[in-house]
């Protein structure tokens, strides 16, 4: 089993718009700090503002930033929605299933336990329990000057 590079990418985009509060984020910068290229960043946050995960300021000084409070994104909601496009096996597309198996395979059903299990656990996961306290991923995120206060004495240690 393997994530989607979209999926994890909107993983790091809101873990670092989480990281970065009101800042606002471009484009450019969200692909330095994602190591990924402008075009596919760009094209996974327009998903994200689709979605509602997302605001989106237009000019010059624009960019974006997270919609609504970390705490009120949910990570299964996300992952949900991101690889809703791709089933997990082929007979869980019925349009396009050619399984010959599939009207006696039982692995099947533990497939569909097994997904419902792992989207489960991320349900219980939110935004901010990502980056909470997380000083080691402010210091890679953070744009702004001044990092979020419970991590100052250790991200200015340079380590
Ligand atoms: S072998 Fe079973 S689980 Fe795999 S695609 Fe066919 S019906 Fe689905």
């Amino acid at each position: 089993m393997r994530l989607t590079t979209r999926t994890n990418l909107a993983a790091r985009i809101l873990m670092a718009c989480a990281t970065n509060g009101d800042r606002l984020l471009r484009t450019a910068e969200i692909s330095e700090l994602c190591n990924c290229s402008t075009n596919h960043a760009a094209h996974v946050v327009q998903r994200l503002h689709a979605e509602g995960f997302l605001t989106t300021l237009r000019g010059r000084t624009g960019g974006i930033r997270l919609a609504r409070a970390a705490d009120q994104i949910s990570i299964g909601t996300m992952f949900r929605l991101f690889e809703a496009d791709i089933p997990f096996a082929e007979c869980f597309d019925a349009e396009h299933n050619s399984c010959p198996l599939t009207e006696t395979c039982r692995l099947r059903s533990y497939l569909e336990r097994a997904l419902g299990a792992f989207y489960h656990e991320l349900d219980m996961v939110t935004l901010e329990d990502l980056v909470r306290g997380n000083c080691g991923l402010a210091k890679l995120l953070a744009m702004h000057p001044a990092p979020p206060a419970q991590c100052g004495a250790e991200l200015g240690q340079g380590g």
